[in-house]
């Protein structure tokens, strides 16, 4: 990255400070065409030749993305997070092996077992908050990614990003992580030691509900990052302009989101692990968390947006209650401005990890209140 006096915060605010040379616009424009005059000589001086690979918009929030992971080698976008995930997995080869964190993002552990092995890769999940288990699964030579989610979804188990970048790389792989539910606002994990970081920038980056998107940001330019720039760019698993756009819009006040969301999350599992009607709750803020330790060394200005907890009564008490809320908003998927609750079991099926008395929890930026009096009455409705 170029030397800036200037903070990641007021970088992101200003989307890069980048002003439109046309209009002196503050706002960085929305750019649709899909192609670009070519010079006399033959040569595309602009270095914007065909829409799929080139959009001057896609690379504005590209830049901001880079900037927020600190990734030497850029970033890049995808039309969603699991367009970025995949494109990892599919620049690899047959035959390669994979070792992956067994909680992660249900619909990408699902692609791993049901596609991903379709095209020979051989994964194996193991539960990476245990890095004897990683370097027991990792076979030298043979592994080429290592690929870990913290904290993870739905248990928020935190792995240790460094310690599984060094025995990533003892092996020969690379390390990715996604980082969707730390956010660069907790989390660097280039800085840890990861190669790659992936976002679905659907979630808090974007944090409006109301564009679906993912991210790859790598700290160095190696071959497998120019396998997967070239996967983007053949496959077309694009971002439109206009999603890039609003991307970038939300990127301007991501570091006050994330850090309210955070706040009121961290205040939610506080006051939720003392309640009567609560069996437990997970949360890596939270001491009694068993990734705690590791969060608090990994994670800066708190620990994320994202809780569960598991309510007295079980399913029927969990599913009970999720019926019952107000203000909350029964929904999947997580890190927009509203807060959203889900009974996760559900979605997730059969084979899950995920306890069946579980409630997902998204930490928006109501009144933090407000959000904890509609579930305490909502659990009082449930258990009455
Ligand atoms: C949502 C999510 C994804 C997938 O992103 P999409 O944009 O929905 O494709 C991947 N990982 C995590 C942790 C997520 O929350």
């Amino acid at each position: 990255m170029a030397e800036t006096p200037w903070s990641p915060r007021s970088l992101a605010v200003q989307a890069m400070g980048r002003i439109d040379p046309l209009t002196r616009a503050v706002v960085p424009p929305v750019h649709l065409a899909t192609t670009f005059i070519r010079d006399p000589d033959n040569s595309y001086s602009s270095g914007y030749v065909y829409g799929r690979p080139d959009n001057a918009t896609v690379r504005d929030t590209e830049a901001v993305i880079a900037m927020l992971e600190d990734a030497g080698a850029g970033a890049l976008l995808f039309s969603s997070g699991m367009a970025a995930a995949t494109a990892c997995f599919m620049s690899l080869d047959p035959g390669d092996h994979v070792v992956a964190s067994a909680v992660m993002y249900w619909a990408l552990r699902r692609w791993l077992l049901t596609e991903a092995t379709r095209w020979g890769l051989v994964v194996d999940f193991v539960e990476t908050d245990d890095l004897a288990q990683v370097e027991a699964a990792t076979r030298p030579g043979t592994t080429k990614l290592v690929w870990i989610e913290t904290p993870s979804n739905p248990l928020w188990t935190v792995t240790d990003i460094a310690g599984a970048a060094a025995i990533a790389h003892r092996a020969g792989a690379i390390l990715a992580v996604d980082s969707t539910c730390a956010s660069p606002f907790h989390t660097r994990p280039l800085a840890l030691g990861a190669d790659i970081v992936m976002h679905a920038a659907t979630k808090i980056l974007n944090g409006h509900s109301d564009a679906v998107a993912g991210a790859l940001a790598s700290g160095r330019e190696s071959e497998f990052w120019d396998r997967v720039r070239r996967f983007r760019a053949g496959n077309g698993a694009i971002i439109g302009p206009f999603e890039a756009y609003l991307l970038n819009r939300g990127l301007k006040t991501f570091h006050v989101r994330a850090e309210t969301q955070a706040r009121t999350a961290a205040a939610l599992a506080e006051r939720l692990a003392a309640h009567p009607l609560v069996a437990r709750v997970l949360y890596p803020g939270l001491p009694q968390h068993p990734g705690h330790d590791v969060a608090a060394r990994q994670m800066a200005n708190g620990f994320g947006y994202m809780l569960s907890v598991q309510v007295n009564g079980g399913e029927a008490g969990a599913v009970a209650t999720a019926a019952a809320v107000r203000l909350w908003k029964r929904a999947t998927s997580l890190g927009g401005v509203e807060s959203l609750i889900e009974h996760r079991a559900s979605i997730e099926g059969p084979g899950t990890p995920c306890p069946a008395d579980l409630l997902r929890l998204s930490a928006g930026l109501e009144d933090p209140d407000d959000l904890f009096r509609d579930l305490d009455e909502a659990m009082r409705h449930a258990a009455a």
